[in-house]
């Protein structure tokens, strides 16, 4: 039996066959006319469940310098031709429009954000548009080197994905590249006023999954919230099984065995988000769990994504997509693409539908999507 690409780089074997899960893309759900023509044309950016959105996912490319086991294939990636990328000008402009239509933060993200060049100048046009909120997410590599321009240009906080914190493993994990730098990378954030610097792990297991007591020692060592996040079936390899999942449930039982944890309210923009906060009693810092597979948020999903090349997605899992690129290439209008986030929010689905039996992995990975 040859394991599959994410288990052969952990040199852990496969419990059985992995299945290739990648399947074509599947209208899974049309909203009918009358629906349709039920929707509003002003007030908040509501959808047919009545969750208003006001979170913004900007995917500013999907490139990336790394090829980490549960996001990208080790080789022949096929990215997006440059022409098809939207430019800062399109960026911004559907960054303004969301604004005006109540959206209050705003993320960018990737592919690699850092690695596109002058995103400092985007990250300035964000900023000035007003959000409450604008932080980005990165794997690190170029953060110490940008921090102090990122955080000149308006940027808030950063998330620093670090998926283990042992050398050999952190590069089978990346496929490329070294753990000190991006730890010292942190430091550099927090030097330039990024805060708080979170830090994304995703736990597999056979993987990484021994490492959630190492995590949590980190969260109360350095005072950065770390975010476990389940793994989802949005691998480009298609490894993803269930039972690679490490449960949220099971990463804090683990910790709350060793430092008791507890609930942390949530309030003000976080009541929306799908993290779940918990301290630790001693008040050495907290942790949070993003359990996307075994306890879906979808019920206060309030996020919505454009993609580098400038598709509306309004779900990770989402098998729709509206693209704006050709109206803003187009002359589209202000209120054509107004017109359009608010169809794309509309047509949302109740729920990602991970767990129905009917569940189909959309055709592009985390990586094209914007994580
Ligand atoms: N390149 C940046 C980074 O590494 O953080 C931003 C993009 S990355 C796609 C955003 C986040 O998605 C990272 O924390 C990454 O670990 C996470 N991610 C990627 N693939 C995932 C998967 N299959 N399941 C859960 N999280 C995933």
């Amino acid at each position: 039996m040859t394991p599959g690409p994410l288990l052969a780089a952990t040199g852990s074997p496969p419990a059985a066959p992995i299945a290739d899960t990648r399947v074509p893309v599947v209208i899974r759900s049309r909203p009918d006319r009358s629906v349709i023509d039920a929707m509003p044309t002003a007030g908040p950016l509501i959808d047919r469940f009545g969750r208003i959105h006001r979170d913004l996912r900007i995917s500013v490319t999907d490139r990336c310098n790394l090829r980490c086991v549960h996001c990208l294939p080790d080789e022949d990636v096929r990215f997006l031709p440059r022409g098809e990328l939207l430019d800062y000008r399109e960026l911004t402009r559907v960054a303004e429009i969301a604004h005006r239509l109540g959206v209050v933060s705003v993320r960018v993200t990737g592919g690699e954000p850092l690695i596109r060049r002058g995103i400092a100048k985007l990250v300035a046009s964000l900023s000035a548009i007003g959000f409450e909120d604008v932080s980005l997410t990165t794997n690190g590599t170029e953060l110490a080197r940008l921090a102090p321009e990122l955080a000149a240009a308006g940027l808030h906080r950063v998330n620093v994905s670090c998926d283990s914190l042992q050398d050999d493993r952190f590069a089978r994990i990346r496929r490329r590249g070294e753990l000190s730098p991006v730890l010292a990378s942190m430091d550099a954030a927090e030097s330039a006023g990024l805060s708080p610097v979170k830090v994304n792990v995703v736990p597999i297991v056979g993987v990484n999954d021994d490492e959630v007591e190492s995590f949590a020692e980190f969260a109360r060592s350095t005072g950065r919230p770390v975010r476990f996040i389940e793994f989802m079936p949005l691998d480009a390899d298609g490894a993803w099984r269930r039972d690679l999942v490490v449960p949220a449930d099971e990463i804090l039982a683990r910790i709350h065995a060793r430092w008791p944890l507890e609930a942390m309210p949530a309030s003000g923009l976080d009541a929306s988000q799908p993290v779940e906060r918990y301290r630790f009693v001693d008040g050495n810092g907290e942790i949070g769990v993003i359990a996307s597979v075994t306890r879906p948020f979808c019920g206060t999903c309030d996020r919505l994504r454009v993609t580098a090349d400038g598709s509306l997605r309004n779900c990770l899992f989402a098998h729709d997509e509206l693209s704006m690129r050709k109206v803003l290439r187009e002359g589209g209008t202000e209120d054509d693409l107004a017109l359009m986030i608010r169809r794309a929010v509309w047509a949302k689905l109740p729920g990602h539908g991970i767990n129905d039996a009917t569940f189909l992995r959309p055709e592009r990975s985390m990586s094209m999507i914007g994580g």
